[in-house]
């Protein structure tokens, strides 16, 4: 993996040295502010305007970037791609200017005195990390839209201000400035980690654990009374259940930024004092729900502020690939779960579910090493080892909080470590190193040495091991094999219910004579409501000696009642159970972790 990385890398440096001249280096600029015109005619274009102004001291180039990603997006997006009718001018002529390459721009001031740059910049992407628009709303980070001058650091006082609709919203975490829609940041990580909303949503606050938690749900309909309600009731047992790992929340306030649309891919962004979740229409009140805004929340610890060395500070010209990614994204997933648990929304089953899911999912991939893995992000492997950090990083996870406590007579956790490394490295201003790491994870154990257990489980390739360790908590994994109806389709919700998008030549449900675009009202004695409708269904005739079942569907104005044959597959499900009557020691283990605590 470090040859592929290495590749990588030269190709890059090759490609840079050819189109380097000269060197880019910005002239220095000062009093940068930018305005963004997300009105009703600019969002109804799909586009957001946008002017950047700063003054020179003189005629020297100034070299402005665009990022290619935005942090916690681990994938390369080229902002300036969406870039269009770029102009610079000075006392009112117009700069040269030319690309040095495909996202640095180069401008000739004629003097010193204010610069100001203006472009558009389409905004149609349905993806959390890029500025998407509605007829009434706009979406967008500062990543998508804010220059940077080119080798000067990142170190930089900026404001914003926003032009929009008098009677429109706006919403983000940057700090208020003096005047109407004005904003500040100290330096462009800050700057960029701020998402905004624009135009018409629906916004709504609380407070827990003393500080002001917000909810930005984009269409405004989408935030009923019911959904508000239910998740403050979430985030009140999620957010102390985190707070207490850390000891502290160390953001002002904390926005969950929410858009639904039958488009959208689904899923989260973390930002230092926000998450940017998109959700499907069908989807807004998934059982899902709880565990995605848990696991984005916990990020405003791990990874916006204890991070990998490899990412301190953030680079936003090229892809920064770190090992570590089994930290950041795995071990997240596995406190969004116990989040869950210790505040009492999941029981303990549920969280034992999770932790089988994990099991599964690092059985059903490739050996590969989790360290390999969360450096590959940026590539998106297709030997289905992609996105492997996540469960392979939060089973290691568990694995390390059992042999912690186990080591330590349940004194000591993986909550401990957290907080150390935290307290140590973020609170120190700068990332952890592997040494860093594994050394606290060996004083918490005691000084139980860990080299053996990284160089096999988490830099080699070995099968981590889950049977002899998950005994320690009292715990034991077993699998089964499940016989299953599958249909062969694949559907899409919205208000008027479930219709089929695709459908398998060889399925049961094209056996049956069902057509794209049917609207699936039963199956046998299940009424199907949405997506979620599938799995009880799966449930309920598992293993079933039925041979046909009858599917109702409505196809234009006509109901039919269409013969389905059965057709079962076998899938292999495994549970983790606790072991009755497991020592003392095992259980007050497994209790540790179900509740934060140590003995
Ligand atoms: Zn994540």
């Amino acid at each position: 993996m470090l040859g592929r990385l290495g590749l990588a890398v030269i190709t890059l440096s090759t490609a840079q040295a050819s189109l380097a001249q000269p060197p880019r280096v910005s002239a220095p600029i000062s009093n940068v502010s930018y305005e963004i015109t997300a009105d009703s005619s600019a969002v109804g274009r799909r586009q957001l305007g946008v002017a950047m102004s700063f003054t020179v001291a003189g005629t020297a180039p100034v070299i402005l970037a665009l990022p290619a990603w935005s942090p916690g997006h681990y994938t390369l997006l080229w902002f300036a791609r969406r870039v269009s009718q770029f102009s610079a001018q000075s006392n009112g002529a117009l700069l040269d200017w030319r690309k040095v390459d495909f996202q640095t721009w180069e401008i000739k001031p004629r003097s010193a005195g204010t610069v100001r740059v203006t472009f558009n910049y389409l905004a149609d992407a349905v993806d959390r990390a890029v500025a998407w628009t509605a007829p009434n709303f706009a979406f967008f980070n500062g990543t998508n839209l804010f220059f940077y001058p080119a080798g000067r650091g990142f170190n930089w006082p900026a404001r914003v201000s926003v032009r929009t609709e008098a009677s429109w919203r706006i919403a983000t975490g940057m700090d208020p400035a003096p005047g109407t829609n004005n904003f500040t940041a100290t330096n462009y990580h800050d700057l960029t980690d701020m998402p905004f909303y624009v135009g018409r949503f629906a916004i709504d606050s609380t407070q827990i654990a003393g500080k002001w938690i917000r909810l930005a749900f984009w269409p405004a309909a989408s935030l009923t009374t019911a959904r508000r309600d239910r998740t403050f009731a979430w985030l009140q047992k999620i957010v102390p259940a985190q707070i207490a790992v850390f000891g502290e929340a160390p953001f002002r306030n904390y926005t969950i930024f929410q858009r639904s649309d039958t488009l959208v891919n689904g899923g989260g962004l973390e930002h230092q004092s926000s998450q940017v979740d998109e959700v499907t229409t069908s989807g807004l009140d998934a059982s899902y729900l709880p565990g995605l805004y848990s696991h984005e929340f916990f990020h405003a610890w791990n990874v916006k502020r204890l991070r990998p060395a490899d990412m301190v500070p953030y680079r936003y010209d090229d892809a920064q690939p770190t090992t570590w990614l089994w930290v950041s994204e795995g071990v997240t997933d596995y406190y969004g779960a116990l989040a869950l648990v210790r505040g009492g929304i999941n029981d303990s089953t549920g969280f034992f579910n999770f932790i089988a899911n994990e099991i599964a999912s690092v059985a059903g991939a490739p050996p590969t090493a989790v360290s390999d893995a969360s450096l590959s992000s940026w590539i998106n492997p297709t030997d289905g080892s992609s996105g492997l950090y996540y469960p392979k990083g939060g089973l290691t996870g568990f694995l390390l909080d059992i042999m912690i406590r186990d080591a330590t007579d349940n004194h000591e956790s993986l909550d401990n470590v957290m907080r150390r490394l935290y307290d140590a490295t973020y609170k120190r201003g700068k990332g952890f190193t592997g040494a860093e790491w594994w050394g606290e994870v060996s004083r918490a154990a005691g000084g139980k040495p860990f080299t053996e257990f990284a160089r096999r489980y988490v830099d080699g390739r070995e099968p981590l091991p889950v049977d002899s360790v998950l005994r320690l908590a009292g715990l034991r994994a077993a699998s089964d094999t499940i016989r299953e109806p599958r249909l062969g389709i694949s559907t899409s919700t919205d208000s008027a219910g479930v219709s089929i998008t695709q459908l398998s030549s060889t399925g049961a449900a094209a056996a049956a004579g069902a057509r794209i675009g049917d609207r699936i009202i039963s199956i046998g004695d299940f009424t199907i409501s949405n997506d979620d409708s599938f799995e009880p269904f799966r449930a309920r005739y598992a293993g079933t000696t039925l041979t046909t079942l009858p599917m109702t569907v409505r196809r234009g104005s006509e109901t039919i009642t269409l013969q389905l044959p059965v057709r079962l597959n076998a899938r292999v499900q495994t549970h983790v159970i606790p072991i009755p009557n497991a020592p003392e020691r095992a259980v007050r283990i497994r209790g540790g972790i179900l509740r934060g605590s140590t003995s």
